[in-house]
């Protein structure tokens, strides 16, 4: 997996270039995607780094699709 881009705010926002968060109701929106190399596509080291609970991100993804 090539290094990818994932907002810092937890809200899923995923992309292969650098470019802002455009998810509605996320505290990160308008702001730069973080720059991530995990592998296995969870982004765990990336999370990690920004002190992001995975638990409350899996949840928010969850409320997103609704
Ligand atoms: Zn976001
Ligand atoms: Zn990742």
């Amino acid at each position: 997996m090539k290094p990818h881009f994932v907002c810092i705010g937890g809200c899923g926002k995923m992309s292969e270039t650098q470019t802002k968060c455009n998810s509605i109701g996320c505290w990160r929106a308008r702001n730069p995607l973080g720059e991530c190399f995990c592998t296995d596509n969870k982004h765990t080291d990336f999370y990690t780094q920004y002190n992001l609970d995975i638990e409350k991100v899996e949840k928010l993804n969850i409320s997103n699709s609704d």
